[in-house]
Order: structure tokens, then sequence, then C-alpha cells
């Protein structure tokens, strides 16, 4: 038999309810249900999913609380930062319920003779798998448009929040989506792979890490499936000389120990010009010092404890060998002296090109500073990494800040700002950060066909 999977508090590393595995037959069946749901589905009309995924949000909305609590208690996050997430995934709802028919209404291609259209037809069951550091939110970008599209899903979540992904199928059944439109399969990520080969799934989407990406999509291109990847990024934050400093830190600051520093466009590497960074770097003390670890729950804490156990080991083991490489702790760098998942906000300088720290990505409240003389140097270190998710610049000169923006390998740069989430923003990444496109328009175009029909 399987190990259960678990609900363990962060903030007290206890275990707090354990849940059995599905059993082979019962995934089966779901994925059955998902199947035959789609010839269904995919005959209803723009309307009537709309309606459905307005209630969604509206049932979101109306239990945020709720539900900001279950992902506080499943995954450590500030629950001010978990209501914020139910929100936002509700407004992801609401955008493509709102605009979903007119971004797959038929379009007119321009022909000399006769007339051509696109015709955006759903594929069928989506595989989505999602991670545990955005529980709402992860699972509102890859639902909502394929919904919408007239696909049908099955979500399989992050072990670590399985409360949270069985109240997102509660909620889509209260809003009177049909049984098997939107699936929950309770299955640990050592059991994908068969699924993947499965005939009745059209395609899959993650977001993770590389390494579940990448076999994700390994398993999936042997079956010709087509696949959508976001994994992880290590993401540039370039200050120009004539930026508003004090924003600057607070915007970096912030924005790195926002959910614990576990966000995949977080600020992790902020590249400060050698003219400003002995002001940079004392603003960013400061702003450190006032900055308390606590209980998620308590609405003055500003730094929550790490997904998990396993998750606080990992964060500390990357500072140590960053230290053992040569790199400055300045402060942090050591577990709290608490039972849950904490580690120290952390601020490191002096991490050289030869490091580990320079190229990976370290997901917790991690801070290095880097400082460049030129531009070219500053573009050098916000490219020396694997990933390409997101990135910022920060200057008042704009057309020089768009220069800078233009130079940086990632799917988003962000002017003056810490790279952000909208509804009607596409979001996702280039090199190892993975392929594809969620929200925005884009985001409801990635799984369905753009089948040409042509009239002579
Ligand atoms: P994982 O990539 O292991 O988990 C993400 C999701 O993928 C989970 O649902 C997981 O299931 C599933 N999964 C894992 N391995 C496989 C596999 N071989 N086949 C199919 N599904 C799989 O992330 P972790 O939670 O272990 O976090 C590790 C690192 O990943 C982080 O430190 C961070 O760097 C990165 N990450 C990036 C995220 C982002 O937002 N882009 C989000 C989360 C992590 P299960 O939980 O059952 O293993």
């Amino acid at each position: 038999k399987q190990s259960p999977i678990r609900t363990v508090n962060p903030f007290t590393n206890q275990v707090v309810s354990e849940f059995d595995v599905m059993r082979r037959t019962q995934v089966n069946s779901i994925v059955e249900k998902a199947y035959k749901a789609f010839a269904l589905w995919r005959k209803t009309s723009f309307e009537h999913r709309s309606y459905l995924l307005h209630k969604v949000a509206s049932i979101m909305r109306k239990r945020k609380i709720e539900l900001g609590k279950l992902a506080t208690l499943e995954m450590g996050k500030l629950l001010k930062e978990s209501v914020y997430e139910v929100e936002l995934s509700a407004d992801i709802f609401d955008y493509y319920a709102r605009n979903g028919a007119e971004f797959l209404a038929d379009q007119p291609l321009k022909i000399t003779s006769g007339s051509a259209f696109l015709s955006y037809e759903p594929i069928g069951v989506l595989l989505s798998i999602q991670p545990w550091n955005f529980p709402f939110y992860q699972v509102a970008r890859s639902a909502a448009p394929n919904i919408m599209a007239g696909n049908t899903i099955l979500l399989k979540h992050a072990s670590n929040v399985p409360q949270c992904a069985m109240i997102m199928e509660e909620i889509f059944l209260e809003a009177g989506v049909p049984a098997g439109v939107y699936n929950n399969l309770l299955i640990p990520g050592s059991s994908i792979e068969p699924l993947i080969r499965d005939k009745r799934i059209a395609a899959v989407a993650l977001t993770g890490s590389e390494p579940a990406g990448a076999s994700v999509a390994a398993a999936a291109g042997a079956k010709v499936k087509k696949t959508t990847l976001e994994l992880g990024g290590s993401d540039p934050f370039i200050v120009l000389a004539d930026a508003d400093i004090d924003k600057a830190v607070h915007t970096a600051v912030y924005g790195r120990m926002w959910n614990a520093g576990q966000v995949c466009v977080s600020p992790k590497r902020v590249i400060v010009p050698g003219s400003i960074y002995y002001e940079f770097l004392a603003k960013t003390k400061n702003l450190f010092r006032m900055l308390k670890t606590g209980d998620p729950m308590d609405s003055n804490t500003d730094v929550a404890p790490l997904s998990s156990e396993r998750a606080a080991k990992a964060v500390i083991k990357q500072i140590r060998r960053a230290v053992e490489q040569g790199a400055t702790v300045l402060m942090g760098g050591n577990r709290v002296d608490h039972p849950g998942a904490f580690v120290e906000p952390t601020l490191i300088t002096g991490v050289t090109s030869e490091m580990d720290a320079y190229r990976e990505e370290i997901f917790g409240p991690v801070f290095v500073l880097y400082t460049y003389r030129t531009i070219d140097e500053a573009i050098e270190i916000a490219n020396a990494t694997e990933f390409g998710l997101g990135g910022s610049v920060f200057g008042t000169n704009i057309e020089k800040a768009i220069e800078v923006a233009r130079r940086i390998e990632s799917g988003m740069v962000y002017i003056n700002h810490v790279t952000g989430i909208a509804p009607e923003l596409p979001f996702g990444g280039t090199k190892h950060s993975g392929y594809g496109r969620e929200q925005s328009p884009a985001g409801i175009y990635e799984f369905v066909n753009p089948k040409l029909i042509r009239v002579t």
C-alpha cells in the first residue's frame, strides 16, 4: 500500500490529516469520466460555460477566508497572501468567463480569393500537474481557460496540498459544473507516467521543477502530446543608476520575501550599480531588520515558514554551499528558533560566477545582492542562468530601462515593478524556465486546435 498523502502544517511541522492515495481502478474510472464528459462539454455554448465559471469565481470570493486558511495551513504562506491569492484566482475565472468567447470566435484570414477562417476547437482531456506554492492560483490559470475552451481537466495537485485540491473540485460541483469536467486525482508524481501514455489524455500542462518538467515532457513527447511547462526562474532585478532607490529597495525586499521567497518570479538576484551600492545595501539592511518571522495566520507577520521541512533544509544547504564557495552572509543564514519550517530572511553578497548560487534558483527568503560597473556587466549577470522567466528593471529614464529590458533573456520584464501577475497579462518563460503561456488571450490558445476552414 502506498503511503498516504498528508497535510502537514509547516508552522508546527505537525501532521494534520492523512488521505489515502487513489487506487489504480479509481484513477481509471476518473480518467474515463473526464473523457466521456469531454464529448458533452465540447458541445455546450460559451454562454453556458461563462455562466458556470463566473459562479466558480463568486463561490471562491464568498469562501475566501476559509480557502485562504486552508492554503496557509497546508503550505504555510501568510494568511493575507492566501486571501489575495483566492481573489486573484477568482479574477482569472471571471476574466476567461468574460472574454473567452471573443478570444475563440472564428478568425477570418486575409486571402486573395474565396474565404478562410480559423475555428478554435477543444482537444480533449488536459492533465494539469500543479505545485503547492500557489495552490489556488496555479489551478485557476490552468483550469479557467481550458474549461472555457471546452476541454476537461484532470488536476494532479502537489502532494502537500491535498485539501486545497479537494476543495477546488467541491467548488466546481457547487457551481454546477457537470461532474467529469474538473477532476481531482489524489496520486503522487511518481504515478503520473502511465497516465501520460493513456490515449484518453490529450495533453499535459505542468508547473513545477525542471526535473519534473523534463520527465513529463519526455513522456508526452514519446506519445506526440503537447505540453506547456512553467519551471521556475532566477529572476534578475536590475537597478539603474537613476532609479528611485527607496522604491527599488522596498520592492526588491518585499518582493523577495513574498510567499517566503517561494515564487517562481521572485527577484532572486538584485543587481545594483557600484555608484549607489552602499546606499542600497544600507537601506536593504534597514528593511531586513524590520522583517518579522512568525505565525502565518498573524497579520503582523512578514515572513512565513517555508512549505515543508524538506524545503527549509534544501534552502539552508544552498546557503551553506554559497558560503563554502566564498559568498558572504550579511544577515540571517540560519533556521529560526521555532519548531516550524522556518529559514531566516537572508542577505548574501559576494556571489561570483564560479559559485553555484550564481546560476541556480534559491526557493526561499534569500536576497542575493550583486554589483556592476557597466550595463553590459549587469546584463551578463542577469543572463548568467539557465532560467529565463521574469525580471525587473528600475530606472527613471523609461526609454533606457526598456532598452535594458530588451536585453534580458526572459519571458517577462517589468519596469519599476516586481514581476507581477494579472489575468490579462501573459505569464511564461524561455530557456529552462519552460515554454507556453498562461493567462491573457495567449493562455486560451495553448490547448485548442486552430483548425483552418477554407472555402473556395
Ligand atoms: P516538483 O516539481 O517536484 O512538484 C511540482 C508538481 O509536479 C507536483 O504536483 C509534483 O507532485 C509533480 N511531480 C513531481 N515529479 C513529477 C514527475 N516525475 N512526473 C509528474 N509529476 C511530477 O516541485 P517541488 O515541490 O519538489 O519543489 C522543488 C523545486 O521546484 C523548488 O525548489 C523550485 O525550485 C521548483 N518549483 C517551482 C515552482 C514554480 O512556480 N515554477 C513551483 C514549485 C516548485 P508530488 O507533489 O506528488 O511530487
